[in-house]
């Protein structure tokens, strides 16, 4: 089962200097000025590394994120991503982007596809495969269909015909790398290396326990592997993070996630010891049934984002607070059904969902301990069946449960075999970002 989070976008200053330009790939990220650091890219030399065959048969299929750059002198086809700004309509982003195709106009008003499919929401990016004659041979967005899955809107043109679907997107999953070393801060070189911002915050909490991005000096380096999802070789999304060093003041923190099955993992060290503590118990006692992030329904045949974890329990269950609380809302809301918001800290919020029922007397303000029961499982709101749905929201964000707040529970003795596996293979991927000379400029 896949779990991915939002929609990507992707450096397209990198392609447009691409297609003229030749150079290796390694050379291409020293020649760009505003390149902080040394990215996946970069180790696509394959015979600078020629021991860890793995990590470059990942890293090659990484590289063929734009595989139009390869095609004929004659008429080069390349994407464009380009983020759609407040009022923006498909028309007027293609006009912005120097398009013009009279015959893939028309085919976009006459299009089959609903008009709701075809409004663009501001900060999605859209995608567009053009050639330097400013002719359109394709585009795609993600977009929420009427019933709120996500589904990505295809336009394309196939031979002389043009095309459009709204589908769930047949992607491939492939590991992303990238080595950053600060100047400044890690947040800014980190953005600099163009890694996802939902990957930053995710490294954030991994640490958490440990140490804070921001308290990083000048020097201090992080290397990272996660999943980048792609349609048709270009990133749609990120997956879960699933290696991750820092070397701070002298230390080496190293996570690698393991998935304790289909639906969630958490973070171990080299040891196989959990990274976090996390709550000290589960709100319900009952296992995951749907995790976080961007899944594939296999029914509806969509895409969509999961932004808490899903409990299959009986109703009536008691749902109890995982740790100390003030209650910040009791309400009923459309989707959520009974809903309950529990404030942990400044930062830290769990919310539950479709209750039956709420613990009597419980309200605004009241305070509640570990273990206190705050309701009962049920399927108020939009919900299929009795379920908990459950959200973690730090600042108001939802992350993932599962690696940021929910118990981390110790490895059996088969899975952590399964753990040395896995994590033997993606240190060595660390090792070898490790050993790459980081001698690019970071501006930030
Ligand atoms: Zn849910």
């Amino acid at each position: 089962m896949m779990n991915y989070r939002k929609l990507l976008t992707f450096p397209q200053k990198w392609v447009a200097r691409l297609i003229n330009n030749p150079m290796t790939w390694l050379g291409l990220a020293a020649s760009l000025p505003f390149t902080g650091a040394l990215t996946a890219m970069a180790i696509s030399q394959q015979e600078r590394l020629p021991e860890v065959a793995p990590l470059s048969q990942q890293v090659t299929e990484a590289l063929v994120l734009q595989p139009q750059l390869k095609s004929q002198a004659s008429s080069v086809r390349y994407w464009r991503d380009e983020a759609v700004q407040r009022g923006d309509t498909i028309a007027r982003l293609l006009n912005r982007l120097g398009v013009d195709d009279g015959e893939a106009t028309r085919f976009l008003h006459a299009s089959p596809l609903s008009r709701d499919l075809l409004k663009l929401k501001t900060g999605a990016t859209l995608s567009v495969e053009v050639n330097d004659q400013g002719e359109l041979f394709g585009l795609r967005f993600l977009n929420d269909d009427e019933n709120g899955e996500k589904v990505l809107v295809v336009i394309e043109k196939r031979g002389e015909q043009w095309q459009a679907s709204a589908d769930a997107p047949q992607t491939d999953t492939v590991q992303t790398v990238r080595s950053v070393v600060i100047r400044t801060s890690a947040s800014g070189a980190l953005a600099q290396a163009q890694v996802p911002v939902e990957v930053r915050a995710g490294l954030n909490e991994i640490f958490a326990d440990q140490l804070t991005l921001n308290k990083l000096r000048p020097g201090d380096k992080i290397h990272l592997v996660y999943e980048t999802l792609l349609y048709k070789g270009a990133p749609l999304a990120t997956g879960n993070i699933l290696a991750a060093e820092i070397q701070h003041g002298g230390k080496t923190h190293q996570a690698f996630y393991f998935a304790h099955d289909a639906e969630s993992g958490a973070y171990y060290d080299a040891a196989g010891k959990p990274l976090k503590k996390g709550f000290s118990m589960q709100p319900v006692n009952a296992r995951i049934s749907s995790g976080f992030g961007m899944r594939f329904h296999p029914i509806l045949r969509s895409l969509r984002m999961h932004e808490g974890v899903d409990y299959a329990a009986p109703e009536g269950t008691p749902i109890v607070a995982p740790s100390d609380a003030t209650v910040s809302s009791v309400s009923q809301q459309n989707g959520y059904g009974n809903v309950v918001v529990l404030r942990h800290s400044n930062k830290l919020s769990t919310l539950y969902a479709h209750m039956s029922r709420f613990q009597p007397g419980l309200q605004e303000g009241s305070r509640v301990k570990a273990g206190d029961v705050i309701g009962f499982v049920g399927s108020t709101g939009r919900s299929t069946g009795p379920h908990l749905h459950m959200e973690v929201l730090i600042d108001g964000q939802p992350v993932d449960p599962a690696t940021t707040a929910l118990p981390v529970p110790g490895l059996s003795p088969s899975q952590r075999l399964a753990f040395r596996e896995a994590s033997v293979k993606l240190a060595a991927n660390l090792k070898l970002l490790r050993a790459i000379p980081v001698s690019v400029a970071q501006l930030d």
